[in-house]
């Protein structure tokens, strides 16, 4: 059993008040809370160690550049990627796939076929849609269901020779529903295609494990995992990572350069260019370990419990409709009231000092498929409880109240 009280303690954001009413923050499928230690982290950096890495010879540089490594050491790990060099620091998980949509480019021709989904994020389509301009590849969706899964039959219609890349999210932000991606990866490699999983909105609530699921690349948000925000890691397969180009040019990346020819650092360098973001590379290895510290069973089991207890309090609300009911869903509540818009419930819960997103979650394939313009968003984290979604709740009845 989680001290969920203990837990809160460690965050100081969850003792403030909004709006002069104490917070309660359903936002986390945007952007997670901070624990003291993260904080800590990144402000003993900047007081102790601060220092450019991998270059100089001074103490503090070396300091800096092993706990930058420690770091990159601690991701590898929660992901028990094979070698700490297939590890890549980025700015997020939109950097990410970038990188390796842009870098994809010299691999694709005209009449070749990208695979997304339905579900996707804005930032694992809209690259994606670059890289076909670029080459004449063209753009193939897996398509979804009522409940907001995918259709497995679909994707094996889909599927063929043609198919380079498939990229899927782990999670869906806007739904919650969990994505079999083991198959999707499986069936992926029969026809000798590439899977990119963004697991922006998985890490919060589970350890991938890149060697079992085999994919090519998992990206995921340093934000969404109790860690800075401006950091990410794209995690890569060696032979993929030495087969890409690199994606931009500049200092660290390089091995040799004079103006007739430059070669290319080896891996992980070569993929990043310029000065990182040290302190937040570093403070993501201390969120990576304060999850693990309580532990990801538990986390799971303390937000299945909310996603229960939320879902079935806010179906007693009449006119209430939830968007996203695959039994397989992580604890995200996407919803909306009947004849009102999902922006004026999340102005007034405001008000009640709750934080939800409204609106279309960057995945506006999917609002177009219901039909509707956004819905209000409550996701859970592992140091909500019980007694905020009663508050959540009562204010929902109270804006449906007023609004109606
Ligand atoms: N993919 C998914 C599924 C997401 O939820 C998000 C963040 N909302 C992103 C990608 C983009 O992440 P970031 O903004 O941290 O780059």
């Amino acid at each position: 059993m989680l001290d969920i009280q203990k837990i809160r303690a460690d965050f100081p954001i969850l003792n403030c008040t909004v709006n002069g009413k104490p917070l309660i923050y359903f936002d986390n499928g945007a952007t997670s809370q901070k624990p003291q230690v993260v904080i800590d982290a990144i402000s003993n950096y900047y007081k102790e160690i601060n220092a450019n890495i991998h270059r100089g010879v001074h103490t503090l540089s070396q300091l800096a550049t092993d706990a930058y490594e420690v770091s990159r050491g601690k991701v590898q790990q929660h992901i028990n990627a094979k070698h700490s060099h297939e590890v890549i620091f980025t700015s997020g998980t939109t950097q990410g796939i970038n990188l390796v949509a842009s870098s994809f480019t010299a691999l694709i021709k005209a009449g070749d076929e990208i695979m997304v989904s339905a579900l996707e994020h804005h930032s694992n389509i809209v690259p994606w849609q670059f890289l076909c301009e670029r080459t004449g590849a063209t753009l193939v969706v897996i398509p979804m269901n009522d409940k907001g899964e995918l259709i497995m039959e679909e994707y094996d219609r889909l599927l063929s020779e043609k198919t380079k890349i498939v990229a899927v999210n782990h999670i869906s932000n806007a739904l919650g529903t969990i994505n079999p991606i083991e198959e999707i990866i499986a069936k992926a490699h029969h026809v000798g295609a590439a899977v990119l999983i963004d697991g922006a909105q998985a890490t919060p609530h589970l350890r991938p494990d890149v060697q079992a699921l085999d994919c090519d690349f998992y990206v995921f948000s340093g934000h969404k995992i109790c860690g800075p925000t401006g950091v990410g890691i794209l995690y890569g397969k060696e032979a993929w990572l030495n087969q890409l180009p690199p994606y931009m040019g500049g200092g660290e990346m390089i091995k040799e350069v004079t103006f007739e020819k430059t070669t290319y650092a080896d891996l992980p360098h070569k993929f990043e260019a310029g000065t990182p973001n040290i302190a937040d590379g570093i403070a993501l290895g201390t969120a990576i370990d304060y999850l693990n510290g309580i532990g990801f069973e538990n986390i799971q089991k303390q937000e299945k419990e909310l996603l229960a207890y939320a879902t079935a309090k806010l179906l007693e609300i009449e006119g209430l409709k939830i968007y996203g009911t695959s039994e397989n869903k992580t604890s995200v509540v996407s919803f909306n009231i009947e004849g009102i818009h999902p922006y004026d419930i999340g102005t007034i819960i405001d008000k009640l000092g709750v934080a939800v997103r409204t609106g279309h979650h960057c995945t506006q394939p999917i609002m177009n498929y219901f039909n509707i313009p956004g819905t209000v968003r409550a996701s859970f984290s592992f140091y909500n409880t019980k007694e905020e979604i009663d508050i959540f709740v009562d204010s929902v009845k109270k804006a449906k109240t007023m609004l109606s």
